[in-house]
């Protein structure tokens, strides 16, 4: 069943299953980062609506864990269905409020789609163990349980992928979920909101409360009915929620920021590595927390590999992302842009030559898809994630060197190499201290694989089967008298 445009596109929070707005009355108002016009407003919420949308969903909770795996499966099922039957209109509200170009916005609604439709499976498989026991009477279980009602805090990035890779496997697993999307990015929360309603998803088990950050943050990490957060975003608000949900020693699953090195040895297969850029530096203008961020290029290819990228970021348009064609969308907003400027701007005053793009300062949220080269470790851009369209080449001369520069960082999301050596596509993976490598592969991202960080980009890991086990806490039966 299609819902219409206006069906999805909802002004109010959803809390036990009712649509509604903030007690205070007040709301906050949403635009297009591409045009700057007013999209819609959303319900500027605090501490009290959070504290209704918690005791729902524990209520919730109850019920829910109590039904049978087949019967969970069943709803997720409606729910993925629903979904991807309305891609079209939910790519149209993406693509409004984040900026994305539609086609990436249809991509990002079916990547969303994909953990629900794999834990509507899972959902089965949340097998225990039985251990030979230390006595002859007795026996050992081992089960899992759901660990209860869940806070989730969502990033603007991905606006349907990181709320269905959270809200998933916590409803397969028995949860239910306290959402507070990125302020940017809240209608495609609430559509997505709109379509469990109408798959079935009982009133409670799923709550999006909109507003206060600062507030509904302090309250999810302080409840002690909430039993467990799930956030992805900047590793500074991460460390700041990872604190203060210690106080209630509640469960933390946190991806982070990245700073990911894209190393190409002088055997890679170039076209092949010029096809992985293309994805990992400029999908979503380069904002994605796996984004290539240092691109190391052996000194012997180096010259013609900036030749072959020049040609390709070169055929990139930029503009609003619902027009045909534009492969670029604007940045979330101006701070975005600000940052990506001081990386240029810094990049060239310690020495860095400009290849495409330009110097000139942007006015609005676009930013010309940008190449910088003999970029150094000590330069800005070596240092913080840029988040940006800009690739950054640093030139390198053998393994062990590249390998020490490309883990002298604080992050340890994603790296990825290209060789055709399988000896060294072994022994560099091994040797990067990162929770994600690809090898001569520039999207790595899919449900069926563990996807998380080491270091400071985080703890936990978010699909596949231990995705599931993230929303699990195991329980240990002993039988005795047997
Ligand atoms: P970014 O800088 O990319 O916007 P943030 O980490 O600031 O990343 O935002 C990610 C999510 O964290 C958003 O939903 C944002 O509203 C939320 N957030 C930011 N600060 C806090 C906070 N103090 N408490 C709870 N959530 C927060």
């Amino acid at each position: 069943m299609t819902l219409s445009l206006g069906e999805l596109f909802k002004q109010k929070a959803f809390i036990n299953g009712e649509w509604i707005n903030a007690y205070s009355g007040k709301s906050t108002v949403i635009t297009n980062p591409a045009t700057t016009d007013v999209i819609g407003h959303v319900p500027l919420m605090g501490v009290e609506e959070t504290r209704t949308a918690i005791e729902a969903a524990d209520k919730a909770y109850r019920q829910w864990s109590k039904t049978t795996a087949k019967y969970k499966a069943t709803v997720l099922r409606q729910w993925y269905d629903l979904i991807v039957e309305n891609t079209a209109e939910l790519a149209t509200i993406l693509t409004l409020e984040q900026g994305k170009p539609l086609n990436e916005a249809k991509g990002e609604i079916t990547y969303a789609a994909s953990f629900i439709e794999w834990y509507a499976e899972e959902a089965k498989r949340m097998n225990g163990e039985m251990i030979p026991s230390h006595k002859t009477d007795a026996r050992i279980l081992v089960s899992r349980q759901p660990v209860g009602v869940v806070a989730a805090i969502t990033p603007w990035n991905f606006p349907a992928a990181m709320i269905t890779r959270k809200c998933a496997p916590a409803f397969a697993a028995g949860c239910a979920v306290v959402l507070k999307p990125a302020p940017d990015t809240p209608f495609t929360a609430l559509a997505f909101a709109a379509l469990a309603q109408q798959a079935g998803i009982p009133d409670g088990l799923f709550n999006v409360v909109t507003g206060d950050a600062v507030k509904i943050g302090a309250e999810l990490t302080s409840n002690k009915k909430i039993r467990k957060i799930s956030f992805t975003g900047s590793t500074a608000v991460g460390k700041l929620l990872m604190a203060q949900a210690a106080t209630t020693v509640k469960k933390v699953s946190l991806e982070l920021g990245g700073n990911a090195p894209f190393i190409i040895f002088d055997d890679a297969d170039i076209e092949r590595a010029i096809d992985g850029i293309m994805i990992a530096k400029f999908r979503n203008a380069g904002q994605t927390c796996v984004c290539a961020n240092r691109i190391y290029v052996h000194k012997a290819i180096y010259e013609q590999f900036i030749e072959r990228l020049y040609q390709q970021v070169s055929l990139l348009k930029v503009g609003n992302g619902l027009d045909a064609g534009v492969t670029i969308g604007p940045l979330i907003n101006r701070a975005a842009v600000e940052k990506v400027e001081r990386h240029i701007h810094d990049a060239m005053l310690k020495g860095a030559s400009l290849v495409l793009g330009s110097q000139q300062v942007s006015s609005d949220c676009f930013i010309q898809p940008t190449i910088i080269r003999d970029v150094r470790d000590d330069m800005l851009v070596a240092i913080e994630e840029t988040f940006g369209p800009l690739a950054a080449i640093f030139s390198f001369s053998d393994d062990q060197e590249v390998i020490a520069r490309a883990n002298n960082t604080d992050s340890g999301l994603a790296a990825y190499i290209y060789t055709q050596s399988l000896s060294r596509a072994f022994t560099v993976s091994e040797a990067l201290e990162y929770g994600m490598v690809g090898v001569n592969e520039g999207l790595i991202s899919t449900e069926l694989a563990p996807f998380g960080g080491v270091k400071e980009s985080g703890l936990g890991r978010e699909g596949a089967h231990q995705g599931l086990e993230e929303y699990t806490e195991m329980k240990y039966t002993l039988m005795g008298g047997i």
